[in-house]
């Protein structure tokens, strides 16, 4: 028997406010352990907490990005369970009644057909503190606990069991991840534990409509490990299935070092968190104009802007999902593009040299040295014939040091590229004066040597002389 995996995802994101999301205590990642925290996300008696306007905002921001319906009226509850990094003793999460409901987002499948997944929910809630183990400064033996964290703000998108393949998960969480970085949300770090995956999977004969048991599968801090994990539980299910066995409904760990999960816990049902509504917070009510500001704030998104810079450009579409991945990089090809007659060369440069930097230097493209207006002046340059491909590479890494335009360094370095056919006739005939076996070679029919003599040329004439020019002169002077 044939089986197809069914797939939901739980992604949680934390929200890039500044403080926590029922207090005023800071949420910066990698504080001193246990410095960020007050009575009230330490739940201590008779405190109440005072709801973050702006991490409202950043849900809903996400909830019309993913076509859901905002709810003018949702509600808190609390979901209560004990554990050591929870000193409540419950979270302050949505059930009944969450902020956004029915939305999708597409993913993009191998040949270009897109596929919807619906996302069931995203509701606000808090998030635990960290249980830390075993590191430089906790005895192998010890566990100790970091309470920073409790109360940063987090989203919880819920999808539908839309997702067939590890694949599909990996495009659906690539995709969530640019949307929150486009929208300025959340900072997607998986390492970090910005972003987190859970991944709900269970299997189903071929052509049978209803769902199988499911497992949880928890702990993969990358995209990588996302994809492994639901490969190697979906294999373990099968054969599971195939042995005449059953699968039991429970959640798992992912243990990246072994490469597979193991059991962790029978799975909690909903009625064994005792949800209630949150006495210590009104309901929570959108009106409609907040709502419109909200949508009108929103930033071109990225499937819109990749489509704009095949159309409007004409972009291949490769370039223009590369130059789209991140918002910062797109703005940057746009204000540039928009200043420089070619975009396709500008296309070029920005995927090719620009993005090569700011690997080589592990920085984001805010801090690059080059503004896009400098950059255009280059990038003019070249597209005008002033200077040739090979000298603009030489003054961009000019430019990444000394802070000097393109036009600045031609003009110092006397770069302007030579395209006077009397000059190049003059070095050609050097060239070929200088090297008499090379040239019987090439008569003799020997083609690479030609590609020895430009390169010839172009030491000579340091590298200025347009290589076009060059080319047809040196030819036909070897014809003759
Ligand atoms: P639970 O009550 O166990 O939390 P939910 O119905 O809330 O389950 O769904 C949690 C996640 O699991 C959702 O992303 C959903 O799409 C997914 N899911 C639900 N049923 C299945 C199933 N049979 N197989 C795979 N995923 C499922
Ligand atoms: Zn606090
Ligand atoms: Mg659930």
């Amino acid at each position: 028997m044939k089986y197809e995996p069914v797939i939901g995802l739980e992604v949680h994101a934390q929200l890039l406010t500044e403080s926590k999301i029922f207090c005023r205590c800071g949420t910066a990642f990698g504080a001193p352990q246990n410095s960020q925290v007050c009575p009230i996300c330490l739940g201590m008696p008779g405190v109440l907490p005072v709801l973050n306007r702006q991490a409202v905002a950043f849900a809903i921001r996400m909830g019309l990005a993913t076509n859901c319906r905002i709810a003018a009226h949702s509600i808190f509850a609390r979901k209560n369970y004990f554990y050591p990094d929870l000193p409540k003793g419950y979270q302050i999460s949505q059930y009944e009644e969450p902020l956004c409901e029915n939305g999708w987002v597409e993913i993009e499948m191998e040949g270009g057909a897109l596929k919807r997944i619906g996302l069931t929910r995203i509701h606000l809630e808090e998030d635990a503190g960290k249980s830390v183990h075993a590191e430089e400064y906790v005895a192998g033996n010890e566990t100790l606990i970091d309470v920073n964290r409790c109360g940063t703000p987090l989203i919880e998108i819920v999808s539908e069991p839309d997702i067939r393949s590890p694949r599909e998960a990996y495009l659906y969480l690539n995709r969530l991840r640019q949307l929150v970085r486009y929208l300025g949300i959340c900072d997607g770090n998986m390492e970090e534990g910005s972003l987190r995956c859970d991944a709900n999977i269970s299997i189903r004969p071929i052509g049978e409509e209803k769902f199988g048991v499911k497992t949880e599968l928890k702990n993969m801090n990358s995209f990588r490990n996302v994809e492994k994990a639901i490969e190697f539980e979906i294999n373990r299910q099968t054969q599971l299935l195939e042995a005449g066995g059953r699968v039991v409904q429970q959640t798992m760990l992912w243990d990246a070092n072994d490469g597979k999960v193991l059991p962790m816990r029978s799975k909690e049902e909903a009625h064994d968190y005792r949800y209630f509504p949150e006495p210590d917070l009104v309901p929570l009510r959108i009106d409609e104009k907040w709502r419109e500001e909200i949508q009108a704030s929103l930033p071109e998104l990225p499937w819109a802007r990749r489509h704009r810079f095949i159309e409007h450009y004409g972009l291949p579409k490769y370039d223009a999902e590369v130059l789209t991945e991140e918002q910062a990089v797109a703005e940057f090809f746009d204000a540039t593009a928009r200043l420089v007659k070619d975009a396709k060369l500008t296309s070029n440069w920005v995927m090719g040299e620009v993005l090569r930097v700011l690997k080589e230097q592990k920085i984001d493209i805010t801090q690059f040295a080059i503004k896009p207006a400098a950059f255009a002046e280059l990038l003019n340059l070249m597209a005008a014939g002033t200077i040739s491909a090979k000298i603009a590479k030489e003054i961009f890494e000019a430019m990444l040091t000394g802070g000097k335009s393109a036009k600045t360094i031609v003009a110092e370095k006397g770069l302007v590229q030579v395209s006077d056919t009397g000059v190049i006739e003059k070095a050609v005939d050097a060239i070929i004066a200088a090297h008499p076996q090379e040239v019987a070679r090439y008569r003799n029919g020997e083609e690479k040597v030609f590609g020895f003599l430009v390169g010839q040329l172009m030491k000579a004439t340091q590298g200025k002389a347009n290589p076009k020019v060059a080319n047809e002169v040196l030819r036909s002077k070897l014809a003759n």
